[in-house]
């Protein structure tokens, strides 16, 4: 049985604004990943279907894997059309901001986001939302965005209309932020939630295909490439470290969202509960950091404290400014650091 964080109270804002706006801009983060396109393509089909003018616009595109979802081909970016995009956010109605809790996730959206008279509503998962909205669902309790957007949806007393392309955009997020239901998934409500899905028609299992399986030979040869040569080990504080320079992607003909998923690889092994990724970015100028771990181990602490970042506490990100070198001597010193900490949640990762 659903038991829903979201209450009539909580939607009856959007259930307002529902009675009068016409032009919804859907937004979400920089590289988005499965859960922000797939909560944003949710949105749009369900705003469509309410005869709404709505349009997604991001601060990049998709990665490949991503593309199949329904309406992906609707997307506008900032990358591509900056003045559109900044001419529809002055003129929405409403603004939703799915997936992401800092204004500074939009990258060059922000300034029009934040200026623009429409109405904001904030949907995410993130802890300690920005306070840039109107109304700001935010549930960290969630394993996914996608996740609150069931739980919206059903709030409104929408969900018998929801179709299976909305159940399907809703899944792939869901799918996409616990690794195919394998971390932060042990919900009965989640699910629930899935089975809810499943029931308006979503093929679960092909899309974990479409999702997970799609990579191209050169994306498996990196992988092979970055296992053997480029991941360190660090047993004595439980942790690995991956590095990918521009020249090294270049080499495997690496395009956007090729190196997802990498930085999760190292906890495959026994003992590691820490792991940390970082890929050179020569279009944006910065070292892109990812972070993940085991358990209670709080990644997202090294993230906002070393690499002007966040996020949640077992999967992170940040940027960094400089050289790879530089970058990497930051982590040690990072790890150094951890290692006189007297947090028991971070001293763990040095204990025997
Ligand atoms: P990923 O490693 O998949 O790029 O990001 C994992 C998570 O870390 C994201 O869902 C997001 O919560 C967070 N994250 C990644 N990059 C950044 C960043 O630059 N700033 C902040 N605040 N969070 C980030
Ligand atoms: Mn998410």
């Amino acid at each position: 049985m659903l038991n829903n964080f979201l209450s009539d109270e909580d939607v009856s804002q959007f259930r307002i604004w529902m009675d009068w706006a016409d032009n919804f801009v859907i937004t979400s983060h920089l590289s988005p990943d499965g859960d922000a396109a797939g909560a944003a393509l949710a949105m749009l089909n369900y705003l469509r279907m309410k005869g709404k003018n709505a349009v997604v616009a991001l601060p990049d595109g998709l990665p490949v894997f991503l593309k199949c979802l329904p309406s992906a081909g609707d997307i506008i970016t900032f990358d591509r059309q900056p003045d559109r995009i900044n001419e529809l956010l002055d003129k929405a109605d409403v603004i939703c901001c799915l997936d992401y809790n800092a204004i500074g996730r939009v990258g060059g959206m922000a300034t029009h986001l934040l200026y623009s008279k429409a109405r904001k509503i904030m949907i995410d998962h993130h802890p300690f939302p920005g306070p840039f909205c109107d109304v700001t669902l935010s549930h960290p309790e969630a394993s996914s965005t996608c996740e609150v957007m069931f739980h919206f949806l059903c709030a409104l007393g929408e969900w018998e209309i929801v179709t299976r392309q909305i159940a399907e955009c809703i899944c792939a997020g869901m799918m996409t932020d616990t690794g195919g239901f394998t971390y932060n998934s042990n919900s009965s409500q989640l699910f629930f939630a899935l089975s809810q899905l499943i029931d308006k028609g979503v093929d679960k299992d092909a899309l974990y295909r479409r999702i997970f399986h799609s990579y191209s030979e050169n994306r498996l040869r990196m992988t092979g490439y970055v296992l053997s040569e480029k991941m360190v080990v660090l047993r004595n504080c439980r942790a690995a470290l991956i590095t990918l320079t521009r020249k090294e992607l270049d080499r495997f003909h690496s395009t956007k969202g090729d190196t997802e998923g990498i930085v999760n690889m190292p906890l495959q092994i026994s003992g590691i509960v820490f792991s940390a990724f970082f890929r050179e970015d020569a279009e944006r100028g910065l070292i892109k950091i990812s972070l993940r771990s085991v358990g209670d181990v709080p990644c997202n602490l090294l993230a906002s404290e070393y690499f002007h970042g966040g996020g949640h506490r077992n999967a992170s990100g940040g940027e960094f400014k400089g050289t790879m070198e530089e970058c990497v001597k930051v982590f040690y010193q990072a790890i150094d650091d951890w290692s006189r900490s007297d947090d028991p949640s971070i001293r763990q990762i040095f204990d025997k």
